[in-house]
């Protein structure tokens, strides 16, 4: 298919030149004219705010997390906390994040080798990659997969193979996985609870990315942001935690989505003591340090009571009932996300074939914003007529989202 069918709008109006038109074009973000789109994310929310529409294309909460979480970071900045913070982060927040995967995971995890705070998940996942592939390695991830992943992986100058998930069920192939991986392959980078998808891998799925990931020694980073947002007592397992894993699982985490706060981009890395060096080195020459003020904050929230955990979940849980109780009352066939912030939705019912199309034209057919999700896929068909629409908004918000919606009733 043509590029301008795949891509955002145009950003920019210069073209794109040299090696920066390969990684634009492997990040689905080149243009039919050679110029540089905007992510879907930053497109969509300028639609929202170009047309009054109820956003629930990015991801992000319309509620701010605790006052008390809130409060802790106004206190840092305050308190003259406002200078650079330690290269790997700060010791209280380092030790907090250690302290986290042993009070939910029972991992050991040394706080002063073995972790790296970074900015957000996204730095994480960029350092990542571009410090454990040499140019020309294969990452395997899942798809459709993340949009910084393809970015992140162009960079490195790798390669992208994907293993797919399939719309409605999206369970992970076991036997693509295995065939995905080839004598170039580095790294797995594989994403649970999944975005866009919703999904969340299982003991035996987790199994049999290990199985794999020993068989053919590699690396598996795993990034884990949405931990804490499941959904019908489904458990979130960290591939860390399987026998014989630690060692060769990167995870990656943030506080972001488990404290409404995705504007702070605080994040963090788990690894080895030997990956944590390498990822710090790239760390390092990206932000060298981010967040003084917030990672103290962070640190604080991470040792909230249980209460505030299952309050996040069980709220987004309602959210998502609403949500897609309403998207099957207008006449999607839906995707029940096991966790996340995400429902996807098959518009194709509803008659509109083409995900990218509808999303461009629901605000004015509609007055809601969504994200199509054939842009997470390298097998385009495979997301041609999909939608996915965020619930991590007040419950009045999806309501109204609903009642809009309703309006694509045929008929
Ligand atoms: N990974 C996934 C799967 C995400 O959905 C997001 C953003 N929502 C990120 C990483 C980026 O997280 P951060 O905002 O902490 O950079
Ligand atoms: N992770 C958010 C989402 O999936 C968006 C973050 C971004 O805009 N890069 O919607």
């Amino acid at each position: 298919m043509a590029d301008a069918d795949r891509t955002p709008a145009a950003a920019a109006t210069a073209p794109v030149r040299g090696r920066w038109r390969e990684i634009a074009r492997q990040s689905n973000l080149l243009g039919a004219d050679g110029t540089l789109a905007s992510t879907i994310f930053a497109e969509m929310s300028a639609l929202a705010a170009r047309t009054g529409a109820v956003n629930l294309g990015q991801g992000f909460p319309d509620t701010d997390g605790p006052r008390s979480i809130l409060d802790g970071a106004v206190a840092q900045i305050l308190g003259a906390n406002n200078q650079y913070p330690p290269g790997r982060g700060v010791p209280a927040l380092r030790r907090a994040v250690a302290e986290h995967q042993r009070r939910f995971y029972g991992l050991e995890v040394d706080p002063d080798t073995e972790v790296l705070v970074t900015a957000g998940a996204t730095e994480a996942i960029a350092a990542c990659v571009m410090a454990l592939v040499e140019p020309g390695d294969e990452v395997v991830t899942l798809e459709p997969y993340y949009d910084s992943y393809a970015a992140s992986v162009a960079l490195a100058g790798a390669v992208r193979r994907t293993v797919p998930l399939r719309f409605p069920d999206y369970r992970l192939d076991v036997d693509a996985l295995a065939a995905a991986v080839t004598p170039r392959t580095r790294l797995v980078l594989l994403n649970s609870p999944h975005n866009p998808t919703g999904h969340v891998l299982g003991r035996a799925e987790l199994e049999a990315v290990a199985r794999v990931a020993v068989e053919h020694d590699l690396l598996v980073v795993t990034d884990e942001v949405y931990e804490h947002l499941t959904f019908d007592g489904i458990e979130h397992v960290p591939l860390a935690t399987l026998p014989g894993m630690a060692g060769r699982v990167v995870t990656i985490s943030s506080a972001g989505k488990t404290f409404s706060v995705t504007g702070w981009k605080v994040g963090w890395v788990v690894a080895s003591k030997e990956v944590v060096d390498a990822v710090t080195t790239v760390k390092q020459f990206l932000t060298y340090v981010n967040a003084g003020p917030f990672q103290p904050a962070v640190a604080d929230a991470l040792a909230l009571g249980d209460d505030f955990y299952t309050g996040v979940a069980t709220r987004l849980q309602a959210g998502r009932d609403a949500l897609v109780e309403g998207l099957l009352d207008v006449g999607f066939t839906v995707s029940v996300p096991q966790g996340t912030y995400f429902v996807v939705a098959d518009a194709a019912p509803l008659g509109y074939a083409d995900g990218l199309t509808l999303c461009r034209e629901l605000p004015e057919r509609a007055g809601v914003v969504g994200v199509p999700v054939q842009v997470f896929h390298d097998d385009v068909e495979a997301g041609r007529s999909l939608v996915r629409f965020a619930f991590c908004k007040r419950p009045e918000v999806i309501a109204d989202a609903v009642a809009r919606l309703k309006a694509l009733h045929r008929g």
